[in-house]
């Protein structure tokens, strides 16, 4: 089999973009070659002329909720508890096609019921759909009392099911849970640590107690699964840093020590702020005068209540923007992944959240690292075979139309991202024919 040949366009290695003229060579699965001197071409191979393109290694996305999407005409609040699991296993398939579409190679799950990322990994590696690299989360491990189980309109999640959500409480069920779910197949435990994040005001007490995540990270470990926490709350950060918890999702009340421990303990954090910013547009438009806003602390709520409690929101958003800077400074590994599936932000829409953090002044370039390198170093595969462009490493790659480190927002158009390799195999591809 020939090999393909990437000449003449920028290269985004994950890192750095590399010096003008650089040539990528893939073999097989793997980037065979990075070198700046001329390559000899054989009649088999294929060579891509990239002009005004870039090649970069493909995007990771770390929050990926696979059964998030709209289920027969009703919103996403359900979150995929109101339809059978055959139905929500077509939602992951769908949600899995989009995601290559948009030049993510690799997913960490974020809860999900009925197996759904388990089964959408076997049925990627069997060929029943097209998607992409797959670390299959368990459901949502939740204490009672969770704001996930209590309030009024989301009462039916804390009934008994094979939905999303899990009732855990105490060391030993939380062991037997995570026992159970890795034994079938899971990679990564979800649990839901602390209330709040972008719609919630966010209190400094947590549902679960430090033993049971501590439980959760020895079991996880010792079983080579990762552990992700849903985990707004300061107090929260703290205590899912010194357990070992692999990817600490959204942390907005962060704090210089909870900073300094997740550098140290190696942590990821998913800062995810679409979400956050789509609610508070989406609360900010709202017409009273059809009735409550529709996404509100337990129901019923006055346009009085919510708004105090909007307000609340958009204070800890800012206070979690302010800290952004110095996540950055102090080499937290920060990457790509939010709540997708929700109206306000369905899946393939990963360009507005890159954009996001653009806005509140992360450079193109960084952002970049962060769905890449930082993505695979996420995945425990940075450094071994994923998430950037260097000789030996497997070939997930993009091309994409215009320079992603310079502007996101070229992301943001599916025609842009040309050609899609996933273990050097080809996923998607526009670029013109060759000769
Ligand atoms: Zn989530």
């Amino acid at each position: 089999m020939g090999r393909s040949v990437f000449v003449n366009g920028r290269v985004f290695d994950g890192t750095e973009v590399l010096p003008a003229g650089t040539t990528v060579v893939v073999e097989n699965n793997r980037i065979a070659k990075v070198t700046s001197a001329p390559v000899e071409t054989g009649s088999d191979d294929t060579v891509h002329d990239l002009a005004g393109k870039t090649l970069m290694p493909g995007l990771v996305q770390c929050h990926f909720h696979t059964g998030f999407g709209p289920d027969a005409g009703n919103p996403s609040p359900y979150l995929g508890q109101a339809m059978p699991p055959t139905y929500m296993g077509m939602i992951a398939a769908k949600n899995a096609q989009i995601a290559i579409d948009f030049g993510v190679t690799s997913i960490i799950g974020s809860s999900n019921g009925d197996l759904l990322d388990v089964s959408l990994k076997e049925a990627i590696l069997l060929g029943l759909t097209v998607g992409p690299r797959v670390i299959p989360c368990t459901r949502e491990m939740i204490a009672p009392g969770d704001s996930a189980d209590g309030d009024v309109r989301s009462w039916y999640m804390g009934i008994e099911h094979t939905g999303l959500t899990r009732h855990v409480s105490g060391v030993e069920e939380m062991r037997l849970a995570v026992r159970e779910e890795v034994g079938r197949g899971c990679q990564i435990v979800k649990l839901s640590i602390s209330d709040g994040h972008g719609s919630q005001i966010i209190p400094d007490w947590n549902y679960m107690s430090e033993e049971e995540i501590v439980t959760a990270v020895d079991e996880a470990h010792n079983r080579q699964a990762m552990v992700r926490a849903h985990c707004p709350s300061r107090k929260g950060i703290i205590q899912c840093a010194k357990a070992g918890v692999d990817i600490i999702d959204h942390a907005d009340m962060i704090d210089e020590e909870g900073i300094e421990l997740v550098v140290a303990s190696g942590a990821s954090i998913t800062p995810s702020y679409l979400w956050s910013v789509r609610y508070m547009g989406f609360a900010a438009s709202w017409d009273y005068a059809n009735g409550p806003f529709p996404i509100g602390n337990g129901f019923p709520e006055t346009q009085a209540q919510t708004e105090t409690r909007l307000a609340g929101v958009k204070e800890q958003f800012e206070y979690s923007v302010s800290m952004l800077p110095k996540m950055r400074a102090a080499g937290v590994n920060l990457v790509l992944g939010d709540d997708y599936g929700f109206a306000m932000m369905p899946h393939g829409d990963y360009a507005s959240e890159m954009e996001a953090y653009v806005n509140y002044g992360t450079p193109a370039l960084e952002v970049m690292q962060w769905g890449t390198r930082n993505g695979a170093k996420a995945m425990g595969r940075h450094g071994v075979d994923l998430g950037e462009i260097a000789e030996g490493k497997l070939a997930d790659l993009l091309v994409v139309e215009g320079d992603p480190t310079e502007d996101v927002l070229v992301f943001r158009n599916p025609a842009n991202i040309q050609l899609v390799l996933k273990d050097g195999v080809v996923q998607k591809d526009l670029l013109p024919a060759t000769a």
